[in-house]
């Protein structure tokens, strides 16, 4: 198949970008490199031989997603292009808004204009919301989130779940990421935030390889086994594949359906450190700190839906995330 795969260029699409030259699909990459560098392309040629087609392309823009459309028999779209940071999308709502509802809205009526009718969405765990026990099911009301971005994730889904009520020969798999963390196993690819990270793995990385002093645990007394938060951390490789098989899904169903990509168990900080600390031989400098706000305590997937309806289920262990994270973090530019 001919895929148009958004923000490409990113850590979580350029992992799908190489399982997808790997089972000999084509994927095109669009991709503004607001997060993302242009070397990601000559990486992912390195590992696999060949060299997606690249367009350093706002998704916003319709006469530039047209000239893709034009160039390209696109048979489906996964969507990873969005801003992603929660914290900023607080402080920058309408930045957030404007960003991610304009890109998929954008997306989709061009998708229409060419007739191209299978789109997988880059979704998230947090549109569960706060209310809901986990393990989290598909089936929960998922209309909720506690952040800017969260809500646009809520938004889309809604939006493809409208569109496909409207067009029954529509077909849209909604993919709700849990934690995904680790990387290439070349050490080529990974997570790369701008700045001073804000999730768990890249900020330990930084601290792993002397670039920040200690890691802050934000909050030692959760009503947690040992009190620090757990979440549902999968490796970025299984996340990656785990589009393929929506792929596959989405070509041979209609409708929207909703799945969530998780491994099924819990890890907290701690033990995510411990686990850093032994699979490489490293020190790792923390303390525990207070909480950060809007932490949930703890969640996890149910990840039997994936693993019936997609033949997927997560493969690699948590060791396996920590050295590849490290393999990656210890070269990074
Ligand atoms: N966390 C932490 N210190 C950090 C960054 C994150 O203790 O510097 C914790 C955070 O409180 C959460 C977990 O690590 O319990 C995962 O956070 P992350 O931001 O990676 O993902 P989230 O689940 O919040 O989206």
């Amino acid at each position: 198949m001919t895929i148009l795969v958004t923000g490409g260029a990113g850590y979580i699409g350029s992992h799908t970008v190489v399982e997808l030259l790997q089972a000999g699909h084509t994927p095109i990459i669009a991709d503004d490199l607001s997060n993302a560098r242009a070397d990601v392309i000559d990486r992912i040629e390195t590992i696999t031989g060949q060299r997606p087609v690249f367009y350093q392309t706002d998704c916003k823009d319709a006469a530039a997603l047209r000239r893709i459309f034009s160039s390209h028999p696109i048979d489906a779209v996964i969507h990873f292009a969005a801003f992603k940071a929660v914290g900023e999308s607080v402080k920058l709502p309408l930045k957030y808004y404007r960003n991610n509802l304009d890109t998929a809205l954008t997306l989709l009526e061009v998708m229409e204009e060419f007739g191209c009718k299978n789109f997988v969405f880059s979704s998230s765990a947090t549109v569960y919301g706060p209310n809901n026990p986990y393990p989290y099911r598909e089936e929960m009301k998922a209309i909720e989130s506690s952040s800017p971005y969260g809500w646009t994730k809520v938004m889309i889904e809604r939006i493809l779940t409208d569109y496909c009520t409207a067009k029954p020969d529509f077909s849209a798999v909604l993919l709700r990421y849990f934690n995904p963390i680790g990387a290439h196993e070349s050490g080529l690819l990974g997570d790369e935030p701008n700045g001073i990270p804000n999730n768990l793995m890249p900020y330990i990385g930084r601290v792993a390889a002397g670039q920040l002093e200690k890691l802050t645990v934000f909050g030692g007394d959760y009503d947690t086994p040992d009190g620090t938060c757990q979440r549902d951390y999968l490796h970025v490789v299984d996340l990656a594949v785990g589009h393929l098989k929506a792929l596959q899904y989405c070509a041979a169903h209609k409708g929207a359906e909703a799945f969530n990509l998780g491994t099924g168990s819990g890890v907290s900080v701690l033990e995510l450190v411990n686990a850093f600390q032994s699979a490489n031989g490293i020190d790792l400098p923390y303390t525990v700190g207070p909480r950060r706000e809007g932490d949930l305590p703890a969640f996890w997937a149910d990840a039997s839906k994936a693993k019936t309806l997609l033949g997927w289920e997560a493969v690699h262990t948590v060791e396996d995330m920590c050295r590849s994270s490290w393999n990656f973090a210890k070269n990074a530019r």
